[in-house]
């Protein structure tokens, strides 16, 4: 059945596609090969040096979230013995990759951690998205990351309303994830779509762009790290150099910005220094959990999938951060990205 809804522009009222919202997590976004080398250092213009290491992993954001989403809600033996957790949230994934082979592993990662890959469209003639990655091991595994979009960028704006039939069968997920690797239209129509059926958003506002004022109201959850916040905020952050106290004025005062825009939650992860988060009422800081640092790629994925599912399974906001800062503080003590992030089982 046609979705009623494909392909309208912005602005126009819509009904929603189906019945009320079931318990499951859609996650609209990219899906990467990630190309990693682990280096003593970062080279200098013009120097070729030798790595520690080299791997290809699985990532995107969207991927690696709808990933974390999976994996934290599931046991890893239950997948392994091809047994779903009957109560475990459901969790789809919408995105696109090429007819080559790192968009079939892709897809195979997802499936073996659980998610629906039936709104994946493969894409002919087309490469699945890249991410070439250093991770700089002498400094505690810190990244730096060139993406090439390839097949995310053919993600259309009606992306999510044409994936409903198929994917939730017309019903409404109970949650959508979105980040910023896709085409910047697509993310601003499905946000408008959204908001007008009553589904709650987090966005994930990464790699930071900035996004037209009167799209702030339809972000339910908006989760970003310190850079992203002070960019989309037009806000300098100066975090490392002051007390605790005047770091939370910084961040109170950024996260006011948002909230003041129509924002619902406000979540500022902040790396090694834990996070913040902020409604209209409330708001506090979580420090990090202490542990051996050995690769941070993908710590943001992993505490925004732990958060979303927390949210899902009916936890408070706080709790949920509190969640999802100590799952992403397993994540940083691994190599990789999507391999990083625990099950249920090892949290
Ligand atoms: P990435 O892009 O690498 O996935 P990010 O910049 O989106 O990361 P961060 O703010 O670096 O996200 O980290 C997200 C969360 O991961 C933090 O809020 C914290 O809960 C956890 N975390 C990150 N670094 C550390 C660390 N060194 N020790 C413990 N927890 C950490």
């Amino acid at each position: 059945m046609a979705s009623p809804m494909v392909g309208l522009p912005v602005g126009t009222p819509v009904s929603p596609v189906g019945s009320p919202h079931n318990s499951s997590i859609m996650v609209i976004g990219s899906l990467n090969a990630d190309l990693v080398t682990y280096t003593p250092r970062i080279p200098a213009a013009g120097e070729t040096m030798a790595a520690n290491g080299f791997r290809t992993g699985m990532g995107g954001k969207g991927a690696n979230q709808a990933v974390a989403c999976a994996k934290m809600g599931r046991r890893r033996d239950a997948l392994a013995r091809g047994t779903q957790e009957k109560d475990a949230v459901p969790v789809y994934m919408v995105g696109a990759v090429g007819d080559d082979v790192y968009g079939q592993s892709l897809t195979a990662a997802l499936t073996a951690a659980g998610v629906d890959v039936s709104g994946v469209a493969v894409r002919t003639g087309q490469s699945t998205g890249v991410a070439v990655i250093i991770v700089d091991e002498a400094a505690g595994g810190e990244n730096r990351i060139m993406l090439s979009a390839e097949a995310n960028g053919s993600l259309a704006p009606d992306a999510y309303t044409a994936s409903l039939p198929t994917t939730l069968a017309g019903h409404l997920p109970r949650l959508l994830l979105l980040q910023l690797e896709i085409p910047l239209a697509t993310v601003l129509q499905i946000l408008d779509t959204a908001h007008r059926q009553g589904v709650d958003v987090l966005l994930n506002a990464a790699p930071a762009q900035t996004l037209p004022d009167s799209y702030y109201k339809c972000i339910t959850h908006l989760v970003v790290n310190e850079t992203e916040a002070s960019l989309l905020s037009g806000t300098a952050l100066d975090l490392a150099v002051v007390d605790a106290a005047q770091r939370d004025k910084q961040l109170s005062r950024v996260a006011g910005h948002f909230l003041a825009l129509g924002v619902q939650h406000v979540v500022i992860t902040l790396g090694a220094a834990g996070v913040y988060h902020a409604t209209a009422s409330a708001s506090g800081h979580v420090a990090a959990i202490k542990t051996k640092v050995v690769d941070t790629t993908a710590a943001g994925d992993t505490f925004i999938g732990a958060y979303a599912l927390a949210l899902v399974q009916g936890q408070t906001v706080a709790d949920a951060v509190q969640w999802a800062n100590r799952a992403a503080a397993v994540a940083v003590g691994r190599r990789g990205a999507q391999e990083s992030i625990p099950w249920l089982d090892e949290l």
